[in-house]
């Protein structure tokens, strides 16, 4: 190749525009139905049955059901949407933008109830407790009353 045209070519490409991006300072807009990382709705709906964490193929989610914490690892996750479609209160969305470029690839995001809503929390599972072990024994009491009056006198 010539020496004018190698330079012919040079010049030409330093006016053209570049074929690619200088990602991450441009990016391109996700396409329709881009997978990117997921995201929890709203934490005061969640119930923390774990099935998410589940039927994640990534472990990329931590539910701890004692502590009202759920956490999400959004670089080990794949966007399979698994989780988002097993969610049983349909709390968990997809979100087109990937995580940002991180040199923490252990980087998690944290979702927990207040220390004054975990207590309101318990204070209501022990009240529903007590009323299922108040209605049990109610349901007991009245099966055994009418198995007494079945009793044929002799
Ligand atoms: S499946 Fe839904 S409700 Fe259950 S822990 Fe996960 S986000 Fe919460
Ligand atoms: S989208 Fe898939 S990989 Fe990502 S957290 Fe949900 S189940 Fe796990």
């Amino acid at each position: 190749m010539g020496v004018f045209k190698l330079g012919g070519m040079t010049l030409k490409s330093l006016f053209k525009k570049a074929p690619t991006r200088r990602y991450p300072y441009e990016k391109r807009e996700p396409f329709e139905r881009t997978r990117g990382q997921i995201d929890m709705i709203d934490i005061h709906d969640c119930i923390f049955c774990g099935l998410c964490q589940r039927k994640c193929p990534a472990d990329s989610i931590v539910v701890d059901r004692n502590e009202s914490r759920w956490e999400y690892f959004p670089y080990k996750c794949v966007a399979c949407d698994s989780c988002v479609r097993s969610c049983p209160k349909h709390d968990l969305k997809m979100m087109q933008e990937r995580p940002s470029i991180t040199t923490n690839a252990k980087e998690s995001r944290v979702y927990e109830l207040t220390p004054e809503e975990k207590e309101e929390k318990a204070r209501r599972e022990a009240e529903k407790k007590a009323q299922a072990a108040a209605k049990a024994a109610a349901a007991k009491a009245a099966k055994e009353a009418r198995a007494k009056e079945d009793v044929p006198e002799s």
